[in-house]
């Protein structure tokens, strides 16, 4: 804890990747834990980690990078995961940037200003886990959580350079996690490591009887599954996740990557996963019709920044909501509204909901065949800061390799693979099937 924060006064003031530190508790845990420390510690037993600011934690800052929640300052209760992490002793030692309420992919929305990317900072880290990935690629704190509803795990970690997690849906709770959009998203970890990522997994899994969309998987040990390496191991590759969109370098880097597959006893062949091309559109659909129902309790009343400007009661919604949301998450609360409206929903909402289907029996049709799925994690490297601030629509395409898989609901990791001859990190996905992280760990440990 000494060393995380002496490296978080070094670096931080340049990386930004925290929005509040934690030091007086996280030393006071500290010490209480030196003392208590014995040989049957859990190995997580007092690591330093940071936290995405939407996971709720007692009595510390919980703001989802928003204004409608700078003063949030004591909620009353641990997320699931913050319990889970409690039972095995790990230390919060703050709570990290992130886009507005986890919409975007640059860390650019956030109220509390820009995280940099800690291989150039004039570059962004990703997003909406931003501080996630940063402040781990940065050295502050070798372990973080962050979430992912679109590939706001795996993007930053591709762009930063380190490895992340997004689980299947339902194996993590979301109980305490600010929704984004509840079909979609899903706490995971963030790491340097796979190890130190199995590890972390390990830790937050299991069913929750305060989120009923978590389910009791039948869960390995992931550090010991992973060992097993990658003989025989047969690797699909989707020819729509190589095609012109994908820049020179990123292809490249994923060709070596299944070249060393194959030195290590695997095979590959390229497959079909043909709706993908659908999957931005539905995406963008269903996540802001989810988030424009899960924001509308911020009106001011029951929760959020409440505006001073002496109003009746339906100009205190408007003026608070009016004041406290930021441009994204306003375009986007439109947008879900005007979906959902009457006589829209069939042309709309129902229609994405098939295209998912359609998304996820693609998938399923995949892994009869094959073990994992491998491609990039994300069409470029690292962009940036101001490059795409404006431009909501090429902001939106930075996902089109991660969205897939939260619309299937597989799970998926993004690992390093490289760097392009600038200097920036380059992200290998692949993607198991539902409950199946073990085999991930497995062919990810086989790289490293
Ligand atoms: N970039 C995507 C979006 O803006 C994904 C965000 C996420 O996974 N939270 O919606």
């Amino acid at each position: 804890v000494d060393a995380s924060f002496k490296r978080i006064n070094e670096v931080d003031d340049k990386v930004k990747a925290f929005v509040t530190l934690n030091e007086e508790e996280a030393r006071k845990q500290a010490k209480e834990l030196d003392e208590k420390l014995n040989d049957e510690t859990s190995i997580l037993y007092g690591m330093p980690i940071g936290i995405k600011d939407n996971i709720v934690t007692k009595g510390l800052r919980t703001t989802s990078a928003s204004r409608m929640l700078d003063n949030f300052n004591d909620p009353l209760y641990d997320a699931t995961v913050i319990q889970k992490l409690n039972e095995v002793n790990t230390i919060t030692v703050g709570k990290l940037n992130m886009d507005e309420f986890a919409m975007g992919s640059s860390t650019e929305t956030s109220f509390y200003g820009k995280t940099r990317n800690p291989w150039n900072l004039d570059y962004v880290p990703g997003g909406s886990s931003g501080g996630s990935a940063a402040s781990v690629a940065a050295g502050e704190v070798f372990f973080s959580l962050g979430s992912d509803t679109g590939g706001s795990i795996r993007q930053p970690a591709a762009f930063s350079g380190v490895v992340g997690l997004k689980p299947t849906y339902g194996l993590v709770s979301r109980f305490g996690l600010i929704a984004f959009a509840s079909s979609l998203d899903q706490i995971g970890p963030i790491t340097r490591t796979v190890e130190d990522n199995a590890h972390l997994l390990q830790a937050i899994v299991g069913a929750d009887k305060l989120d009923a969309t978590s389910v009791n998987a039948d869960v390995p040990n992931y550090s010991e599954a992973m060992q097993q390496g990658v003989k025989g191991l047969r690797i699909g590759v989707p020819k729509e996740y190589l095609d012109e969109g994908v820049n020179p370098e990123v292809k490249e880097a994923v060709m070596a990557a299944l070249k060393k597959y194959e030195e290590l006893g695997a095979t590959w062949e390229e497959v079909s996963l043909p709706h993908s091309k659908y999957a931005l559109a539905a995406y963008y659909l269903l996540s802001s019709s989810e988030a424009s129902a899960n924001l509308a309790r911020f009106d001011g009343i029951r929760y959020g920044h409440r505006t001073d400007k002496r109003v009746d009661m339906i100009d205190v919604y408007k003026e608070s909501r009016a004041e406290a949301f930021g441009e994204e998450v306003k375009r986007r609360i439109m947008l879900g509204t005007f979906a959902l409206s009457s006589g829209y929903y069939d042309a709309y909402y129902k229609k994405a909901q098939k295209v998912r289907t359609l998304i996820k029996n693609d998938f399923e049709k995949v892994f009869e065949d094959y073990d994992v799925i491998i491609g990039p994690t994300t069409p470029t490297v690292a962009f940036k800061i101001g490059e795409n601030v404006d431009d909501p629509l090429t902001m939106y395409a930075q996902d089109i390799l991660t969205i897939p898989i939260n619309l299937a609901g597989v799970p998926a990791i993004s690992i390093p693979c490289g760097l392009t001859e600038a200097g920036l990190p380059i992200g290998l996905q692949i993607i198991g099937k539902h409950f199946d992280e073990a085999t991930i760990y497995r062919t990810a440990y086989a790289f490293e």
